[in-house]
């Protein structure tokens, strides 16, 4: 199969032909991966089993790992779930369109290969004028989880999409860079409190002043035991090189890449501004950004991850955010990315 690249530039993002073009290969049962406010997707109607079913295949992602329903109104979240909480309402208005996905009871329509079999769906309205043209265009739900190999990084860009999954879905709608860079925030709304499933982009004491008390899931699981989210396997968001994460001052960065220069022969370091690192030939540096501009280091993230990796580097060093704000997000996907 060959891959189209469908590209949308600054002034015509909802370009209507090419939109309409992917919306086409959606209707029909196809592939398009697509951008969001957060990462890349990879889309299929969501009330298309086959269709479905072929988004794990392209993925190898285990059938075990439910998707998200990506919609573009409210009234579709009503439409697709049942026996919604009412804080659902006060959420709806505080977060979306934008990074929040909500888990509820689903409706029949809604496939079981969605949801992995669960009585539950994992759904959100995203803010990302293709994603919400796409949505619109198809007249489906669409069902999409992040345009990856199962555990790689999630793809920020369309060549991210391309090196996984060329050749395996039928097109990629290019809007460029993603404005985020890390995928939503997942709140589980039937257990009370809520629980918090994945950080993301909507941080936990956002949700907090909507919710009151939001429930955090403890330790990770194994490996393949039955998860709430997903997102828990153990391994996740893992670039090829090994990941050492190091305390988040400049001395232990320094040791710390200075010790995995003694260990591998190719390093990479993921480098906050005005850090410094031992000048050395086999140590490939992305410049990450400002430490603490949580924002512009979630943006470039996997974007980070994804260069270092190409660059043959057998280990790379990256400092662990806190967990607070929207750092929280990205200490989740490091502290998995760097699991055996
Ligand atoms: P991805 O978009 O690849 O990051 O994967 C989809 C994410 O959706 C997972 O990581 C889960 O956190 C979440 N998810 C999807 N369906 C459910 C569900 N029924 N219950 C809980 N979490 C879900
Ligand atoms: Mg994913």
């Amino acid at each position: 199969m060959l891959t189209q690249r469908l590209i949308l530039t600054g002034d015509e993002l909802d370009d209507a032909p090419l939109i309409e073009q992917a919306a086409a290969i959606i209707r029909a049962g196809g592939l398009v991966a697509f951008p969001t406010e957060t990462v890349y997707g990879l889309g299929a109607d969501a009330l298309n089993a086959e269709a479905v079913r072929r988004i794990y295949l392209a993925k190898e992602r285990p059938a075990w790992d439910p998707l998200i329903v990506h919609v573009d109104t409210p009234e579709a979240i009503y439409r697709y779930t049942r026996n919604q909480p009412p804080v659902t309402e006060r959420l709806i208005l505080a977060f979306t369109p934008g990074p929040l996905t909500l888990v509820l009871p689903k409706r029949e329509a809604i496939s079981d290969v969605v949801t992995a079999g669960r009585d539950t769906v994992a759904i959100r309205i995203p803010s990302h004028p293709v994603a919400r043209a796409l949505i619109r265009s198809s007249g489906t739900p669409i069902a999409a989880p992040s345009a990856n190999k199962f555990g790689r990084p999630s793809p920020t860009n369309a060549d991210h999409v391309l090196h996984d999954l060329n050749g395996a879905i039928e097109a990629v709608l290019d809007a460029g860079q993603t404005p985020m860079g890390v995928e939503s925030t997942v709140v589980d709304l039937t257990t009370q409190p809520p629980t918090l499933l994945r950080p993301g982009g909507v941080s936990k004491e956002a949700l907090e002043s909507v919710l009151g008390e939001v429930r955090l899931l403890s330790a990770p699981l194994e490996s393949g035991e039955a998860l709430p989210a997903p997102g828990l396997s153990l391994r996740h968001y893992a670039p090829h090189a090994r990941l050492l994460l190091c305390a988040p001052t400049p001395e232990a960065f320094y040791g710390a890449t200075k010790d995995a220069l003694s260990r591998y022969a190719f390093v990479g370091a993921m480098r906050p501004d005005g850090w410094r690192t031992p000048t050395e030939p086999r140590l490939r540096v992305f410049e990450w950004g400002a430490w603490g501009d949580w924002e512009q280091l979630a943006n470039r993230l996997f974007l980070g991850l994804r260069t270092l990796e190409k660059q043959q580097t057998h280990a790379i060093v990256c400092p662990l955010p806190p967990e607070e704000g929207l750092a929280r997000a990205l200490h989740d996907r490091l502290t998995r990315a760097a699991q055996d």
